[in-house]
């Protein structure tokens, strides 16, 4: 994955004393560093042009002011997988046409880390405490990359020593980069999910920019497995084009060549989603993405998507195609409707805790690493 560019390290006044203000310091040491009394959002809307790209350029280092730990809002009227969320840090610094963060964030573009780790670190451990009988599987990747700026940042390396410890918890780092280097020598007992979404190569050039390739996203999946980690995949969006089902064959033939499918936590499927106000976004950035051509219906959740019937089409073929090489994986379907999960599976979880449960009912054990 290339090095990533920015033009300059903003710092809210306080943060200094923060380790990832530490860690920044080492690894962007060449670059200004300005520090500030308050972080606003003046400077990435008084740019001109493509804001939110312009937005990806400066860091903020900030503290976190509210709660770090969020139930997934889901999506109304789809299945929910009982997921949790934890955001240490919001925007990112890869630029995919589709990102739904244009639209999330279009009036708080700022690059921004939270500094106040151990903020992040009790408030959890007062849920974590206060639930043991609970089972937690916690999401850091909801607005943003939970690892393209960990070589600057270090803050995943920071919390996982603590959700190692922890016997009620999964944490699940999602990704795009291959920037897995600082986690390769801890230890996360079982304890951490790296999962990586994947398209073929096609798509990755054309609309997921700045991101790994497919290759080195399946050569650091393969590191992490080595080194311990629990291994997710996510298939989406999945996109339909002239030829994906062949793109998308051997893209999951590459995958199950690199890792071994016995340790997979589960796999995830999920199509194109567009709101309306993201589609607009997408024509002024991306113009010329074919993702804004074809047909799409619009879904009771407010997302465009494509018809039903070619969604539970491209799922079951999907479906097929794991269950080849990797017959009792656990798939699961991302933000679709009963009728879908019932067409392409047979059955729909009774509710989102039903799911959440099957997701990830062996790692329910105490630890013995
Ligand atoms: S990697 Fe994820 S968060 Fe980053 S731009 Fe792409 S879709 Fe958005």
């Amino acid at each position: 994955m290339k090095h990533l560019h920015f033009d300059e390290v903003i710092v809210e006044s306080g943060s200094e004393s923060s380790p990832i203000y530490r860690n920044l310091r080492r690894t962007l040491g060449h670059l200004s560093f300005k520090v500030v009394d308050g972080i606003g959002t003046e400077r990435v809307t008084s740019e001109r042009g493509d804001r939110f790209g312009a937005a990806k350029k400066t860091l903020y280092l900030a503290r976190h002011r509210g709660d770090f730990l969020k139930k997934c809002p889901g999506s109304e009227g789809q299945v929910c997988c009982n997921y949790f969320v934890i955001n240490f840090a919001s925007n990112c610094p890869m630029d995919c046409s589709y990102c739904y963060l244009q639209e999330y964030l279009a009036d708080n573009a700022a690059l921004k880390v939270f500094s106040n780790v151990n903020d992040l670190i009790d408030e959890a451990d007062r849920t974590l405490a206060r639930h043991r009988g609970v089972f937690f599987r916690i999401g850091t990747g909801e607005i943003t990359d939970s690892l393209a700026l960990e070589p600057y940042t270090g803050m995943v390396r920071e919390i996982i020593p603590y959700f190692a410890e922890q016997p009620n918890v999964l944490l699940e780092l999602k990704t795009k980069s291959d920037s897995v280097d600082g986690l390769l020598d801890l230890n996360p007992k079982g304890r951490v999910v790296v999962g990586w979404s994947m398209n073929p190569q096609k798509v990755i050039d054309l609309d997921e920019h700045g991101t790994a390739s497919l290759g080195e996203r399946l050569e650091a999946a393969r590191l992490c497995q080595e080194a311990g980690y629990r291994l997710g995949f996510h298939f989406d969006p999945m996109i339909e084009y002239p030829g994906w089902e062949s793109d998308y064959q051997t893209m999951l033939e590459q995958t199950f060549a690199t890792i071994d499918w016995r340790k997979l936590s589960w796999l995830s499927l999920g199509v194109l989603r567009q709101t309306p106000g993201l589609k607009r976004t997408m024509r002024e950035r991306y113009p010329k993405s074919d993702l804004l051509t074809g047909e799409q219906v619009l879904c009771p959740d407010g997302k465009f998507r494509y018809f039903q019937p070619l969604r539970v089409e491209m799922y079951r073929k999907m479906v097929r195609w794991i269950r080849r090489v990797a017959p009792t994986v656990k798939i699961y379907l991302c933000m679709e409707s009963r009728e879908v999960w019932e067409q392409v599976f047979g059955f729909a979880p009774a509710c989102e805790k039903e799911l959440g449960n099957q997701m990830a009912p062996e790692v329910q054990q105490p630890i013995h690493a």
